[in-house]
């Protein structure tokens, strides 16, 4: 089989992965890879899956987590252009809002924003969108899309055309669609992003990258929530706009809703029956109503946002809502919260059986048949590629001293957590990073560090911020880096040319139970026969621990010790699912062993005539 592969030799299992997925497309069936950083899966899964749809006259949808992860799609489309003359058209798309160069709407935060565009357009009142639909698309626009969606933006914005515009009518011409989870698994957004670029699933091949993330993501899209504050905040806005509308009823049923349904407790479920009849009878009328305000608001007052359009998006999710939303009421303060919590995202995962088929591929995708039941692929063909790096080039060791599980939880435990990593510091020649489950924990142990930490991740941190500390951790040779897992700092991101000589994992991400994550193991237990426990909470933590630990090699070159320090991970529970996805070695002496790899890393580097990275 020959494959549109842009570079002259496909790597470590590359070339099986590709034929792996031809063979599955082939029979009409969904794969599941899971393959370590380095593999080139997103070359393997592209090609492969351009084989099999030029062939058959289908199109591609590359869709991911976040818009930063387009670019490699798009450096695979332009390298396999370059090398066959092969003139593939494809369309980089993100949402609507990040590609808007209306300066009266752009600054308008989430819902608001799109319900103010729609507006605009539907009144003629978007010059841009006017100007862009009155003529056809320049060759400079073209040139521009090529290069992805911030270059489109950019030549959009020097011609006063609406870039969404743009790129949707550019991707009714193309075959390949590389866009965003949320297009497709958003039940709001799916049918009219199919509509708006005249595609469909069913005759399209679906490349889900870094698949991990699908479910939570997919959550995301169908919560919401309202507080009495909320409600506070939009009875202002209609105030401001001498509106007649009168939301006193609602704050008064959410507290008559917390006198009956808490009686002290700190949360509850709640179920559409809890509300007033006469509430839900006309709700979908209501949240028009009020909806509307929320638009005349943002245009009276150019605001970013407003709580009125936030409150009617909760109630049309009552509307929508099923056994699949929990509603859960609790109480902060005097602040009473009515929350639409996922339990599992049946709606989106509906999408994958409309496809032709689905290529799921993660470096965390293990366990494989998991993965297969929560996607309802049953019937996909699972991959699992092994590490292309060297196994030399790491060790890894459980710390069984310590543990950061609730009810050990002690200034005596936080101090002889910090007395470890102070002894794992002491024998680390470059940088060295530490994540925690929490910033509480964090902070807790940082407080009883004796050496210095020089880059520590805060909550709530703005991302100008945490680039700037990342990239000052990057610059340095010798230092520590204090971060949380599941963060920005923990996945999704490359500590390239082996800036991080070792990790620390404090502690696991354990969700903390509350009774959401009750309600979603309850769920899951009924629906995937008493894997609730496994599905809902042990193994998303050990996977973001996974993500964590794996910042450290993202090349054959690097070389990098983990330290999971916790005696839990020793447990057959967290053993079983974290040796799926790295090999554990075993010392009586860690410290010892690590300082011995550090001297063979150190003697290599004099070998290899490479720069000494401390004095
Ligand atoms: S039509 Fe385009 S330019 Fe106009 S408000 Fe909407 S996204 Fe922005």
């Amino acid at each position: 089989m020959d494959f549109p592969f842009r570079f002259e030799w496909p790597r470590h299992n590359q070339d099986r992965m590709m034929h792996d997925i031809y063979n599955m497309l082939f029979v009409g069936r969904s794969a599941l890879i899971n393959a370590p950083t380095g593999t080139g899966k997103t070359d393997a899964a592209i090609s492969a899956a351009m084989a099999f749809a030029y062939k058959n006259d289908m199109d591609i949808f590359f869709l991911t987590p976040k818009m930063s992860q387009h670019s490699i799609a798009i450096e695979v489309l332009k390298g396999i252009n370059a090398k066959f003359g092969a003139g593939i058209g494809y369309t980089d798309i993100v949402g609507k809002k990040t590609m808007c160069i209306n300066t009266d709407v752009n600054n308008i935060d989430g819902e608001s924003f799109y319900k103010s565009c729609e507006k605009l357009v539907k009144a003629g009142n978007c010059a841009f969108y006017s100007k862009a639909k009155g003529q056809g698309i320049s060759e400079r626009l073209e040139g521009a899309a090529a290069n992805g969606h911030n270059a489109l933006f950019e030549a959009a914005f020097n011609e006063g055309v609406c870039a969404y515009e743009i790129a949707a009518r550019m991707a009714k011409e193309s075959n390949f669609i590389i866009a965003d989870y949320a297009h497709i698994l958003s039940p709001y957004t799916r049918q009219a992003f199919l509509k708006r670029i005249a595609h469909n699933l069913q005759g399209s091949i679906v490349i889900w990258d870094e698949a991990h993330n699908i479910l939570n993501a997919a959550s995301s899209y169908l919560e919401s929530h309202i507080t009495t504050r909320s409600i506070a905040y939009a009875e202002k806005e209609l105030a401001s706009i001498s509106s007649s509308i009168d939301l006193g009823y609602l704050s008064f049923v959410l507290d008559e809703m917390k006198e009956r349904l808490l009686k002290g407790k700190a949360e509850a479920f709640f179920s559409n029956s809890d509300m007033p009849a006469e509430l839900m009878r006309n709700i979908g009328g209501i949240a028009g109503d009020i909806e509307k305000a929320g638009l005349t608001y943002i245009e009276a007052s150019h605001a970013s946002r407003s709580s009125l359009i936030h409150i009617s998006r909760f109630m049309e999710s009552l509307i929508n809502r099923n056994d699949s939303i929990a509603g859960i009421i609790s109480l902060s303060g005097d602040n009473v919260r009515l929350s639409l919590s996922c339990l599992y995202p049946e709606a989106s995962v509906a999408a994958f059986k409309d496809a032709y088929a689905n290529i799921f591929m993660s470096g965390t995708l293990l366990p494989l048949d998991m993965y297969a039941r929560l996607f309802g692929m049953e019937n996909a063909g699972m991959f699992n590629y092994s590490s292309p790096f060297p196994r030399e080039n790491r060790v890894s060791f459980i710390d069984t001293g310590v543990s950061s599980k609730y009810e050990s939880r002690s200034i005596e435990e936080y101090k002889r957590i910090a007395i470890g990593i102070g002894r794992i510091r002491a024998i680390t020649k470059g940088n060295m990073a530490v994540f925690f489950p929490s910033f509480k924990m964090l902070d807790s142990v940082y407080r009883y560090m004796g050496t210095e930490v020089r880059h520590i991740q805060r909550q709530m941190m703005p991302s100008i911020a945490v680039e700037k500390l990342l990239s000052d951790f990057k610059k340095s040779e010798d230092s520590m880096l204090f971060g949380v897992m599941g963060g920005s700092l923990s996945e999704g991101i490359d500590y390239a040319n082996n800036v991080i000589k070792g990790i620390v994992i404090v502690g696991i991400p354990l969700e903390r139970p509350n009774l959401a994550l009750t309600a979603k193991t309850e769920y899951l237990n009924k629906k995937f026969e008493g894997k609730g426990v496994e599905y809902a909470y042990l193994v998303p933590g050990v996977i973001k621990a996974v993500q964590a630990a794996g910042r450290a090699i993202r090349s054959e070159k690097d070389r990098a010790f983990i330290v999971f320090m916790d005696k839990r991970y020793n447990w057959r529970t967290y053993k079983s699912i974290i040796k799926n996805f790295v090999e554990i070695d075993s010392s009586d002496d860690y410290i010892g062993a690590i300082r011995l790899f550090m001297q063979k890393g150190m003697q290599h580097i004099e070998k290899e005539g490479a720069a000494i990275f401390y004095t």
